[in-house]
């Protein structure tokens, strides 16, 4: 029915098994979850644990695939720590190439622009932090009394909400 190569078109998905894919109008929705049975590393500690204490689902943004943004809603495993002197009870596992801890989108649109998209255009990039910026002693200036003012905007709040 869909004769795409989803392996070689994302293969960060390849740890992971893809219930569905939905290629709505603007966003491409994938539905996957982490596999069982495979012991994941204790961040704590290091131990290895495939014991489940439950499962969420994850919202990750990943990269655009023929130009439409990729959504995933990935099922990830919250897992016992099974070290008794580990003072984490419970971790949830990273899926490598897809989550990172605290983030929501996937490692490789964290990369800089232009890296590994080669083409002309990203080697005639110029470095825009070499550019003066105009202007720059009175935005200096602008900036302790800006800091002041939001000193006393905090002030008076907690101020009054007491
Ligand atoms: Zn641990």
């Amino acid at each position: 029915m869909c004769d795409i190569d989803l392996a070689a078109l994302l293969p960060q998905l390849a740890a992971v098994r893809v219930d569905a894919v939905e290629p709505g109008t603007g966003v491409v929705r994938i539905t996957a979850r982490s596999r069982e049975g495979v012991a994941v590393a204790c961040p704590a500690c290091g131990w290895s644990s495939a014991w489940v204490h439950s499962r969420y689902v994850r919202h990750v943004a990943d990269e655009a695939v023929g130009g439409r943004p990729v959504l995933i809603d990935l099922s990830v495993r919250r897992l016992y720590c099974e070290n008794p002197a580990c003072p984490k009870t419970t971790f949830v596992e990273q899926v490598t190439g897809l989550t990172a801890r605290y983030q929501r989108r996937t490692p490789a649109l964290h990369r800089p622009a232009g890296c590994g998209r080669g083409g002309p255009g990203g080697e005639n990039r110029r470095p825009a932090a070499a550019v003066p910026a105009p202007g720059g002693q009175l935005q200096h200036a602008a900036t302790p009394a800006d800091g002041a003012a939001a000193a006393r905007a905090v002030g008076a709040h907690s101020a009054g909400g007491r």
